[in-house]
């Protein structure tokens, strides 16, 4: 747990990762120890069609977690990765129901359907605008820029749905597979959350946007009438996002940054942000809904 800029405690989770229950390198003990020396908090262990029920490993708390994953491999097709978190019990689910029934089956199982990187699975928002129930995106997956892939960013997805009025809470998670130094503790959210929170308060603070994604910077974003504020940890760049293409004052580059503001037009619907520090680590806002 740390304590923000504001004084809030906040938690470290990481919501997406794989043991060899599935395709990960290391054991549930082994990732578990890994996260529990970074400083984590929370972690979700969401193994392939391998669900694993809420507790702890060694001491380190986990929330109930699984990743339903469907389409095959071509990504014209429509692949979803749909990670299950918090269920109260495993969700009944097969190989050929369709992602709509894999969301409704985890929802009915009181947990939340999170669209897991959709920029790697090449995700549409024609795919997605008609699936109603999910609970959560992912706007930075570490795995996607590690191994064998290069689309860890879903920045263009998120915002062409926030378009659409799906203003999906914005994940960072790692969904470690290799645990080599690419894809371990890289990507979480810093959830402000009781530590004794129950399983559903966390999804609640969840649903609620009541965190920011990061590698390391903090961020926050405010609004007061039409003007948004963005602070955060010293920054090299801080960039503003929403329905316009173009704005002369969305995006602020220099040295030391810890603010950054802008007033929003009648036309905008939603808007979020995002820092990079020196290190080129990142930090991704929610967004806020300006309709
Ligand atoms: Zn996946
Ligand atoms: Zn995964």
């Amino acid at each position: 747990m740390i304590t923000d800029m504001f004084g809030r405690n906040r938690l470290k989770v990481n919501l997406h990762l794989h043991t060899t229950e599935s395709d990960g390198q290391k054991s549930p003990e082994e990732a578990a120890a890994i996260y529990q020396k970074a400083g984590y908090d929370i972690i979700a262990v969401t193994d392939h069609w391998k669900y694993r029920e809420s507790g702890a490993i060694n001491g380190l708390r986990t929330l109930s977690g699984a990743e339903y994953n469907i389409g095959g491999g071509n990504g014209a097709g429509g692949v979803f990765h749909i990670l299950a978190l918090g269920c109260e019990r495993e969700p009944g689910i097969g190989k050929e129901d369709s992602a709509q029934s894999i969301i409704d089956e985890i929802n009915g199982c009181g947990g939340m359907a999170v669209l897991a990187h959709p920029a790697w699975s090449l995700n549409t928002v024609e795919q997605t605008e008609g699936l109603e129930g999910i609970g959560a995106t992912e706007i930075y997956n570490a795995v996607s820029d590690a191994g064998q892939s290069s689309r860890p960013y879903s920045g263009y997805f998120v915002d062409a749905a926030a378009c659409k009025g799906q203003l999906y809470p914005l994940l960072a998670d790692d969904d470690t597979h290799y645990y080599d130094g690419s894809d371990e503790t890289n990507a979480y959210i810093m959830l402000a959350c009781d530590p004794d929170a129950s399983d559903a308060e966390i999804l609640e603070a969840i649903r609620r946007k009541d965190f920011y994604a990061t590698q390391g910077p903090e961020i926050h974003l405010l609004r007061e009438g039409n003007r948004i504020t963005v602070k955060c940890s010293a920054a090299v760049r801080i960039s503003l996002f929403s329905n316009t293409v173009w704005a002369k004052d969305r995006c602020l580059r220099g040295s030391g940054l810890t603010e950054h503001s802008c007033e929003v037009q009648p036309f905008e619907t939603f808007i979020r942000a995002e820092v990079t520090a020196a290190d080129g680590r990142k930090a991704w806002s929610n967004t806020i809904d300006l309709r």
